[in-house]
């Protein structure tokens, strides 16, 4: 058992870590404090092969997925930005481990084709559209409805609570193609932005994640090629829950960036803040509190090492990724929770970090199956 990451893994890591510390930390709390997205930023990060860890090469993608090391890699990565910027964080991680995964597991040649390459190079960003208003975890109540006519399909219905959709440009779409049967009668399609009966509506104004932006996206009589299906009818509620494997890793490398940022920075401060005379670090109330986090950090990203081993083996991994995320996501907030008292008055204040780190850890606890939805999971593979 090697625990170590590999060289080209190493290598990753130190573009992605630098990319981060250098380009993204300003970004990270302008889009925060101007609630809007940095394309820019995002396309910069893109250009170093940092979008495509879950594409093939031959569809622009990085190598990673050829080596079975493509959910690694997306680890590996997507710790490194979550580190610094959750927004950023959670717009890469929807864009691989949601959208481009999907795709490539599932869709054409020909749609593979003609969608990746502008995917795993940032030209186009990609969403996942599973929620709806009425559909959250329970989500195989969806309504959204997809009708075929001749060689079309024609969409029509409404998306809630979608990252990045109002900058995204292309759409995984979980739609309704009959009334017959609940999860098995929905399909999953690609829907470009650019097709007309797209409409992107209200922008929710958020807790955290605050410069990613979240939107309810709309189909109105929104006609796409019949070939813009992928998997088969009837199949894209498997497609959904399988592609949110991979995106629950995603999301516990998430909460491992962001319980690692808070670690990092209390470590900082705690020992240069002084009080009765000695660093706040020499204390054991404030010493316990960094043990606790340093060791469930540890703890989190085995899980979601093991979790992505396994995806990235082709192994079953519902159970593994749930735990991951699970643990991962209830572990940063703890460790956000600990970073604001470690900073004392200073963390309720915006002048440091630790207060976006709180807030925008909460979310891990919620989207892409909340806490109680991750037990279901677990508990069930358990007693099955
Ligand atoms: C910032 C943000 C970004 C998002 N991005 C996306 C996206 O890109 N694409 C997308 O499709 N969706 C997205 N979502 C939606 C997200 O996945 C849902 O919000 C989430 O699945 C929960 O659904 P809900 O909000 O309807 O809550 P509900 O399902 O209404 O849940 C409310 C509460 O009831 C609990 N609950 C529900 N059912 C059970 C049960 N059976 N047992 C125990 N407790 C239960 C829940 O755990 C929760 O505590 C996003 C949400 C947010 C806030």
């Amino acid at each position: 058992m090697d625990f170590n990451l590999n060289e080209e893994l190493q290598l990753l890591q130190k573009t992605a870590r630098e990319f981060a510390e250098s380009e993204l930390k300003k970004p990270a709390r302008e889009m925060d404090e101007r609630e809007e997205f940095n394309v820019e930023v995002f396309r910069k990060l893109a250009s170093l092969g940092l979008a495509g860890l879950t594409v093939p090469e031959r569809f622009g993608g990085s190598g990673f997925y050829e080596s079975n090391l493509a959910n690694q890699a997306a680890c590996v990565v997507l710790e490194e930005i979550n580190r610094v910027c959750a927004s950023t964080g959670v717009t890469l991680s929807v864009h691989m481990s949601l959208f481009s995964s999907a795709l490539n597991k599932w869709g054409s040649e020909e749609l593979k084709a003609r969608v990746l390459p502008k995917t795993a190079s940032g030209e186009w960003i990609g969403a996942y559209c599973l929620s709806e208003a009425g559909a959250g975890s329970d989500a195989g109540s969806l309504s959204c409805a997809a009708r075929k006519v001749g060689s079309e399909y024609v969409l029509n219905g409404s998306k809630l609570w979608i990252t990045s959709a109002p900058y995204a440009d292309v759409y995984l779409v979980m739609a309704r193609t009959s009334n017959e049967h609940k999860t098995r009668g929905i399909s999953a399609f690609i829907v470009e932005r650019s097709r007309k009966g797209v409409v992107i509506g209200k922008k929710e104004k958020k807790m955290g994640i605050r410069g990613s932006a979240t939107s309810e996206v709309l189909f109105e009589d929104c006609r796409i090629p019949a070939s813009n299906l992928i998997g088969e009818e009837g199949k894209g509620f498997t497609i959904a829950l399988d592609t949110l494997d991979g995106g629950r890793i995603g999301i516990s490398a998430q909460a491992v960036g962001i319980a690692r940022a808070c670690l990092e920075d209390s470590i900082e401060y705690a020992k240069q803040r002084e009080q009765f005379g000695k660093k706040i670090a020499e204390f054991q109330g404030v010493q316990w509190m960094l043990a606790d986090m340093g060791v469930k950090l540890e703890a989190a990203r085995l899980l979601m090492y093991r979790a992505a081993f396994l995806r990235d083996n082709g192994q079953p991994c519902a159970k593994e990724a749930a735990m991951a995320k699970l643990f991962a996501s209830e572990m940063a907030n703890k460790a956000a929770k600990d970073a604001v008292q470690i900073f004392g008055g200073n963390g309720y204040s915006k002048e440091y970090n630790v207060e976006r780190y709180f807030r925008d850890a909460k979310i891990t606890e919620i989207y892409e199956g909340t806490s109680q939805v991750q037990r279901i999971v677990v508990s069930r593979a358990l007693i099955s």
